[in-house]
């Protein structure tokens, strides 16, 4: 019997994307083998993780790499990190930063809400953030005016929908970082599959989600420099006493990345445009719907798909039209656009051919009459 069935639990089609609300993603048959393994057994914990950063480095090309419980553990503990280094009576004293730097410095646009907002991940820590130049802009000499007080820290976002205002060049960012002799740290929660990229800016720091496009357990996999890497474990003699990975949380995410290794990019875009192209078709006959392609604004190799809602030849707005799929069985959930109101969302990496066609059919229930 499925927990959906043994607790009456809502079935759900997720075209929301990565959304936590939701459970984030679906997992492959190697790594729900991996995790169920290790359940079942003993590790030492110190091996494991040395194991994940010879894995990880190995796969990816990074220098080091741990493993933590989330991405938004890996920004406190990265922070954490840049401020204690390996000290171990700074490390338990947090987050009490008395006597260290502790001003971690991030372009207004990049302290976003990912659900909770991402300057508390730096608080956490015992830090203090500090927002360069405005939420529409900010300029790399805004940057480094905010870099000249006393410091510890750079932290930069690579997302495709929440960052705000005009996109700042990373390796520009980083390089300024550097010249102030300040670590970078880049949160780029979303964007495995272009770990080679980010890590080519330069940054000291990036965090990855192994649990969104990877598709591993709750995990989240810190990549870099790797005295910055060993500063990120050693704060489990600390604060990340409570951002732990735990040993299904390792190996799960190993084999997340290690499926990506046989990997065919150029065939998986191909597929995902088809996939869009294909909803767009036939959405685009419905009455009031506009339907688009939307390639991912960050760089990510897949589009989604935008359906624009004319209220007046559709019947409803945009918004009771995300209610109205949401109320159906199974609960279809889409995005609703924060740029332009009229605007759904769909993203359907994730989903099955037969997914597809429930909420093309719920769609034409709704709106055809
Ligand atoms: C999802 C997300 C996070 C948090 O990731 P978790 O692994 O769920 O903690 C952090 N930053 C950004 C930009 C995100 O999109």
């Amino acid at each position: 019997m499925s927990a959906h069935e043994l607790y009456g639990l809502t079935r759900v089609i997720n075209a929301h994307g990565t959304y936590t609300p939701l459970g984030v993603s679906r997992s492959t048959e190697n790594v729900r083998r991996a995790v169920c393994e290790a359940l079942s057994d003993f590790f030492v914990i110190e091996e494991l993780q040395a194991t994940a950063s010879r894995v990880i480095s190995e796969l990816t090309g990074a220098r080091a790499g741990a493993v933590v419980h989330c991405t938004s553990a890996g920004i406190s503990l990265a922070v954490a990190a840049t401020m204690t280094g390996l000290s171990i009576e700074m490390i338990r004293a947090l987050p009490d930063t008395a006597g260290m730097s502790n001003r971690v410095i991030l372009p207004a646009g990049h302290a976003v809400d990912y659900g909770h907002p991402i300057v508390q991940d730096i608080r956490l820590a015992g830090a203090r953030p500090v927002l360069a130049g405005f939420e529409d802009a900010c300029s790399i000499d805004q940057l480094e005016e905010s870099m000249s007080v006393d410091r510890a820290a750079c932290l930069l976002l690579v997302s495709s929908r929440l960052t705000r205002g005009e996109s700042i060049p990373m390796r520009e960012a980083v390089s300024s970082a550097h010249r102030h002799g300040l670590p970078a740290i880049i949160d780029g929660a979303a964007q495995d599959m272009r770990i080679d990229e980010l890590l080519a800016t330069g940054a000291d720091l990036l965090l990855v989600s192994a649990q969104k496009y990877l598709a591993g357990p709750p995990a989240g996999l810190v990549l870099g420099d790797p005295e910055l890497v060993a500063a990120v474990r050693a704060q489990e003699k600390g604060i990340g006493r409570s951002m732990k990975a735990t040993k299904e949380g390792i190996l799960g995410a190993l084999a997340a990345l290690t499926d990506r290794k046989d990997f065919d990019l150029a065939d998986w875009r191909n597929r995902q445009e088809q996939k869009v192209l294909e909803f767009v078709r036939h959405a685009g006959r419905l009455p009031g719907v506009s339907a688009s392609v939307d390639p991912d604004k960050a760089g990510m190799p897949f589009p989604r798909a935008c359906l624009a809602i004319d209220p007046t030849s559709a019947g409803m707005d945009a918004a009771s039209l995300v209610e109205k799929l949401r109320a159906g069985e199974p609960s279809i959930w889409v995005m609703l656009s924060g740029d332009t109101q009229g605007t759904l969302v769909l993203e359907l990496v994730p989903l099955e051919a037969e997914e597809i066609g429930i909420i093309l059919s719920r769609l034409a229930s709704i709106l055809v009459r």
